[in-house]
């Protein structure tokens, strides 16, 4: 059969048996002094003619077949590895955070396999960062609840994806026991021309504040709009205009740099 009709489940069970998939790491950083304070995991799965096939093409698919689960569960083990290594290097603080689908977030075995991955990797579980969007977390809001509790109780922080676009109640956003809300992207985009942007990202900052919640800007590509979000007082951000989601051997350069050493001290695997 041509590898073109093999169905895409299949493909994905394939490729992730292979080891294809790719681990990008896109920094976020201090909006004030601009430092590395750690990285979004985000996965790849390069192509046989070159290509790239980014996320939006195949999670949708690997949640419906279930496969979430297992990928999931890879993207989680990889990057908590690579992390750990990368602290140990660079003798610093890194934060990593991982993206959670909605299945993963509701299956019953979430705590279990975190752990396990914790363990063998050796990452502190205080450094890491899970980001669900409002969306998943208000689908079945007193469940997630109970879930984020759990997870908390190992010491993992929670972070709101893409806060602004999903519906979310101002009532549930008080009782989930989350530490970060992440501005979606679209909000940033048009700063500092949109003057809507410009009051609805305010009005967010202000309310993660006194919520006690930290905020991360997504989508940060201008100098205004890195100055705006610092004078709002943005804590962290991440964007193209800081580092586009980079490969492990390129994201290690940049924290060389940081560090003034040479990369081939520590090669990325
Ligand atoms: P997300 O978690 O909101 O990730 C941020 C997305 O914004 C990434 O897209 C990133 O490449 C992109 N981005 C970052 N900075 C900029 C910028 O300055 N401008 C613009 N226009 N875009 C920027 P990506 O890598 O294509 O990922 C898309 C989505 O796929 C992610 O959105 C996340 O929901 C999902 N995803 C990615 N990796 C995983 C994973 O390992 N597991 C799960 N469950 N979902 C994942
Ligand atoms: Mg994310
Ligand atoms: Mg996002």
């Amino acid at each position: 059969m041509s590898y073109r009709l093999v169905p895409l489940h299949q493909r994905l069970a394939n490729a992730l048996s292979y080891g294809e998939f790719q681990l990008y790491y896109q920094p976020v950083v201090n909006v004030a002094t601009a430092e590395i304070v750690g990285a979004e995991a985000l996965c790849r799965w390069p192509q046989r003619d070159q290509s790239m096939a980014m996320p939006e093409t195949f999670i949708a698919q690997a949640e419906t077949s279930g496969f979430i689960i297992q990928l999931g569960d890879w993207v989680l083990r990889t990057a908590a590895e690579q992390m750990h290594r990368w602290q140990q290097t660079y003798q610093r603080r890194l934060r990593l955070a991982v993206n959670l689908s909605g299945r993963q977030f509701l299956h019953f075995n979430l705590v279990k396999q975190v752990e396990e991955a914790l363990k063998a990797s050796g990452f502190n579980a205080n450094d890491l960062e899970f980001e669900i969007t409002e969306t998943i977390a208000m689908h079945n809001a007193e469940e997630s609840i109970g879930v984020m509790r759990q997870l908390k109780s190992l010491g993992i922080g929670l972070s709101l994806d893409d806060f602004g676009t999903g519906y979310s109640s101002l009532s549930y956003l008080k009782r989930f026991p989350i530490d970060v809300l992440k501005i979606d992207k679209s909000f940033v985009r048009d700063i500092p021309e949109d003057a809507n942007d410009l009051a609805i990202v305010s009005a967010i900052i202000a309310m993660a504040h006194a919520l006690g919640l930290r905020v991360v800007a997504e989508g940060v590509e201008t100098d205004a709009q890195w100055h705006f979000l610092r004078d709002c007082g943005t804590q962290l951000a991440q964007g193209y205009y800081f580092g586009r989601p980079l490969p492990a051997s390129e994201f290690q350069d940049l924290l060389a740099r940081e560090a003034g050493k040479p990369a081939a001290i520590a090669q990325a695997r």
